[in-house]
């Protein structure tokens, strides 16, 4: 069985280094893995002069004024990664969202995904240096919001809060997993930015409980996609087979190999 890598960006992330949607087409067929291609519908919806403004105070606003604009987009997108889809190659988004559960993508669209990747990627408190009873108050509102959007996988969990120093208690990792658990939604092992204390954390209790876990190498350079190390590192030292972390979209409507 080969590994499925639940998020791979291609040009359309304003983070992407030198992937392309071309490029993993042009791989998809002898890949080491199959995957998702998961670009950030924030970076869908808003146009190329404010990339950014999803992570900023005018980020509700924005979306509201370039609506009709990203619809358009999102739809272009989508026909986009199907016409380029054979091999092992799903269509995915990497799913933004606001606090109030609002995501950034007509929820017209969210149905049309093989997979859909929600992150937690900002949120008013991690901005503005609140006490961490906010930040926690508002990740657990963040989190909720994606799994009541029936996402399939939760990306990177505790990356933004590594990023800011937040402390991260092993009652917020079980909390995590246990809503994910309760949902059936897998809890991604990133590699792209590694958070390795809270990603052992989080597969120990997920593998405890019975919790799905899923890899994603979160590919913005080619040299990253199909590498693994840090996953089998992480099945490793919570003794389960690397296999055990092959999670896959289930009922996807890939098309058959061209
Ligand atoms: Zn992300
Ligand atoms: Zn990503």
């Amino acid at each position: 069985m080969k590994p499925f890598d639940c998020h791979c960006h291609t040009e359309r992330s304003a983070c992407a280094e030198d992937v392309s949607l071309e490029w993993y087409r042009e791989i998809a067929a002898d890949a080491p893995c199959s995957f998702a291609i998961t670009d950030h519908s924030a970076h869908i919806y808003f146009p190329p002069d404010e990339k950014w403004v999803f992570w900023s105070e005018q980020g509700r606003e924005a979306y509201e004024h370039h609506r009709q604009w990203g619809d358009e987009q999102m739809e272009q997108y989508i026909a986009d990664v199907r016409a380029a889809q054979h091999g092992g190659m799903y269509l995915g988004i990497e799913l933004d969202i606001f606090l109030d559960g609002t995501p950034v993508c007509s929820e017209r669209y969210l149905d049309e995904f093989d997979m859909l990747l929600g992150a937690p990627h900002t949120f008013p408190a991690v901005q503005t240096e609140s006490p961490p009873e906010q930040v926690e108050a508002e990740y657990k509102q963040i989190v909720r919001g994606l799994v009541a959007l029936d996402v399939h996988v939760l990306a990177h969990p505790f990356r933004i809060l590594v990023q800011k120093k937040h402390p991260i208690s092993e009652d917020l990792i079980k909390w995590t997993v246990d809503i994910c658990g309760e949902h059936d939604v897998a809890l991604e092992i990133n590699s792209h930015y590694v958070c390795h204390d809270e990603d052992l954390a989080m597969a120990r209790i997920a593998v405890a409980q019975g919790a799905m876990l899923a890899i994603g190498t979160d590919s913005h350079r080619k040299n990253e996609f199909g590498v693994f190390t840090y996953h089998h590192e992480i099945a490793d030292a919570v003794g389960v087979p690397a296999e055990q972390l092959y999670w896959q979209p289930q009922d996807v409507t890939i098309q058959a190999a061209r």
